[in-house]
């Protein structure tokens, strides 16, 4: 089941290439990181040289990919991208390496997910310049060392703490991307919204940003879903009206949430006491892959204070008892309120 408020993008979802912004003063939000990639980028351009490795982390669909894109329009290099996932073999990494023009970018999505042996030959690449690869087998195996362009990678993950220590210390521009505010949201949508045509008014763009969970994925999906509903409904204007409307029927609740996350809510307070119970007892409680509660549902939750991972496990916080209607334990005090 794909869920509306989901990060990450569906297999068949639209890329919405149109929708996407150009350039990093079109990118909205993310502010810090954008004034430092700016300066970093004038200065690579100014000397004539690649830019050094850049890796963006953070929750799915916060705009890694898209600003990997950005920073080589405005390097005003190449663009080459693949990910993690799909590179098996050292020759699959190598052959793209070597196709690259100097101060190129190459993307890598999913960083975390590259297997242990192309890891390797990436790291003199990425270091050196150079491809170290073994030829043949047996006592006639010979290694030979190709020298490749100068580039750029610039990778993302999710979990960044999931990298090698080695491979973290190469990037030179670590860069982290946070959740998007309301204001930055309602930005993006009344862009997209100009771009795909659709009359959404100023209070309906602020209704669906409000429940976008911080992430312009989601906002640009709930925008296309509140269309349709609206265009049904015969509307002239998307106001806030259609939009709560359109987003009450499509079960998403006035925070974002939608019914799993509240079945991880109800799963950590019923069945655990509101924990600490641990990510994948949590996981086979509602039926959902861990990586996916680790990367979509803890990330938004634990950013609302509605959940705190602690070492022992997944704890409930007193918002999430009062988001799904029930009353929250009385907390001990640091005074010892509780056992006096
Ligand atoms: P990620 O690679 O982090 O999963 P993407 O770069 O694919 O995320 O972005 C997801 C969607 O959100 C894309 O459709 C993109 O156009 C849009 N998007 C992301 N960041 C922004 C932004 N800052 N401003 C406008 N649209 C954005």
């Amino acid at each position: 089941m794909t869920r509306i408020v989901s990060g990450e993008q569906a297999p068949l979802e639209a890329s919405d290439k149109a929708l996407r912004p150009q350039t990093l003063a079109e990118f909205v939000g993310q502010a810090q990181a954008k004034a430092n990639l700016k300066i970093f980028i004038e200065a690579a351009r100014g000397r004539g040289e690649a830019l050094d490795h850049v890796l963006l982390f953070g929750p799915p669909g916060l705009g890694k990919t898209t600003l990997a894109q950005i920073v080589a329009r405005e390097l005003g290099v190449n663009f080459r991208a693949t990910s993690g996932p799909v590179l098996a073999k050292a020759g699959d990494l190598a052959a793209i390496l070597t196709n690259l023009e100097a101060n190129d970018v190459l993307f890598i999505d999913e960083i975390h997910r590259l297997p242990p042996n192309v890891e390797e030959i990436l790291y003199p690449a990425m270091e050196d310049h150079v491809l170290d690869l073994v030829i043949g087998e047996g006592p006639s195996a010979r290694s030979i060392r190709i020298d490749l362009a100068p580039f750029t990678l610039v990778a993302a993950t999710t979990r960044a703490g999931m990298l090698a220590t080695p491979l973290r210390d190469r990037f030179g521009i670590p860069v982290r991307l946070e959740f998007y505010t309301h204001e930055e949201l309602k930005h993006v949508l009344l862009h997209g919204a100009r771009k795909m045509g659709a009359p959404l008014a100023e209070d309906g763009a602020m209704e669906i940003a409000a429940r976008a969970r911080g992430t312009p994925r989601v906002a640009g999906r709930l925008l296309r879903r509140v269309r349709d509903f609206a265009t049904a409904d015969g509307a002239t204007v998307i106001d806030k009206g259609h939009a709560s409307r359109a987003l009450a029927r499509l079960e998403v609740d006035e925070v974002g949430l939608d019914s799993l996350d509240r079945r991880y809510l109800r799963a950590l307070i019923e069945h655990y006491n509101g924990g600490p119970a641990g990510v994948e007892t949590l996981a086979y409680a509602i039926a959902e892959a861990r990586d996916a509660v680790e990367d979509v549902i803890e990330p938004y939750l634990m950013q609302q204070g509605f959940i705190q991972r602690t070492p022992r496990g997944r704890v409930a916080c007193a918002k999430a008892y009062l988001h799904i209607g029930l009353t929250p334990p009385p907390q001990p005090t640091p005074q010892g309120g509780l056992f006096e």
